[in-house]
């Protein structure tokens, strides 16, 4: 893997594609840092050996060219403050004050580039649009795991204009080397818990996993779709009709296979999909008619936590349930209390996709375990044993 480790960037100009799609409020104030403060390590090993750094990103989906709420120059003051230097900005990334402001660059300066996204080139993949952003610097660093699925202009084709000179930053180096150590290195027993809503999106990520995992556990909205293909009752859960056929040959490949999949025994019902409604607990094969599944059980969240702390690799991606209702988010705050037991033991553990993310940080655990990924779809994709254009670009 080569990373900026491998470079000395002195008297050198960096281009590095970085992912500050971050929020913003009302007042165009970031108020969430976390992928900022996850670059500035990349920024600082440059700036310290006598680099220049020049920084590119996307910020939200803007239609037709530029737009107030979508510029990146509302990260200035953040982004000025956490490197305690002056950000240089050039307001159009194709501009002739981009050119002059890359050339004029000195050693320990830092460029901001305007949104890429105000360009349709940047998404289209455009061959020319890269190579006017090459011309910008001598090295290129991608460190933007987040697009890595892309192959968008800055995240893959600019790679082409930088044969022996472009490489993976820190933070695309930390997410690949934790994901590797899942998918390639895991140490046995390897669980991976997987839930949220449907079946459908997770059926590439549960089909790969079945030639890697010793344990599969299954719970959120998609265990349903599994229990209607065993010819349970499922009431009103929610159900993937057209998937139960799907589900069905995932436990046959399962058993042929010898890997465990373990499915809730039990869950939390309510007669409605809301935080104040009815709830009881029931086992999964007498959910009554008028009822839906929101979360797993009692008895599911031991058996479960069983499983979890006696593993040495984890993969935790979707939750166990409608954790964003205080009702129903008992079975994902459990799991993540075992997956941070579990690592507390020496378990390796990776918590992948937007929701076991937004999960782990709702409980405070972020902490408590090995590895939390930044990139949802781009991990999401890495897990379903697809090759990311971003990284394939780098490595060839
Ligand atoms: P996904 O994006 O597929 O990982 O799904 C995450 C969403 O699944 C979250 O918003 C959860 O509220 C939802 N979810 C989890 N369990 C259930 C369930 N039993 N019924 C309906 N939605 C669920």
């Amino acid at each position: 893997m080569k990373t900026i480790d491998h470079f000395n960037f002195s008297g050198k100009r960096a281009i590095i594609r970085v992912d500050y799609n971050v929020p913003l409020n009302e007042n165009f104030v970031v108020t969430d840092t976390t992928r900022i403060d996850a670059t500035l390590p990349t920024i600082h090993k440059i700036l310290k050996e006598g680099g220049s750094v020049i920084l590119m990103s996307h910020l939200g989906r803007p239609k037709n060219g530029p737009e107030n709420k979508y510029s990146l120059k509302h990260i200035i003051p953040v982004l000025s403050a956490k490197l305690e230097k002056e950000i240089k900005f050039a307001d159009d990334c194709m501009g002739q004050d981009a050119v002059d402001l890359a050339a004029s660059l000195k050693p320990g300066e830092v460029l901001l580039l305007e949104n890429l996204r105000f360009y349709k080139e940047e998404e289209k993949g455009n061959e020319e649009f890269a190579g006017k952003l090459a011309t910008y610097a001598d090295y290129y660093v991608n460190d933007a795991f987040g697009t890595a699925h892309r192959a968008h202009a800055s995240t893959t084709i600019i790679a082409r204009f930088f044969p022996g000179k472009k490489m993976f930053g820190y933070v695309m180096a930390g997410e690949l080397a934790s994901i590797k150590k899942v998918l390639d290195e895991r140490k046995k027993p390897f669980t991976a818990i997987l839930g949220g809503a449907k079946v459908s999106g997770k059926i590439e990520i549960i089909r790969n996993l079945l030639d890697k995992a010793d344990n599969i556990i299954i719970g959120g909205g998609m265990m349903f779709t599994f229990y209607k293909a065993m010819g349970y009752p499922v009431g009103n859960s929610l159900i993937e009709d057209d998937l139960l056929d799907v589900a069905k040959t995932a436990m046959e490949d399962a058993k042929s296979k010898g890997v465990n999949l373990y499915l809730p025994v039990d869950t939390v019902l309510a007669d409605a999909f809301d935080n104040n409604a009815h709830k009881k607990e029931a086992q999964v094969d007498a959910i009554p008619d008028g009822w839906m599944g929101l979360d797993i059980g009692g008895k599911t969240c031991k058996t479960f936590a069983e499983i979890i702390e006696n593993s040495l690799t984890i993969l935790w991606n979707g939750p166990m349930g409608v954790f964003e209702m205080s009702n129903f988010e008992h079975g994902t705050k459990a799991i993540a209390e075992s997956v941070a037991r579990a690592t507390q033991k020496g378990a390796f553990s990776l918590i992948g996709g937007g929701d076991s993310v937004a999960a782990i940080n709702k409980y405070g655990l972020a902490k408590e375990v090995s590895y939390v990924s930044t990139g949802g779809g781009a991990m999401l994709e890495f897990i379903e044993g697809k090759t990311l254009p971003g990284v394939q670009a780098i490595d060839e």
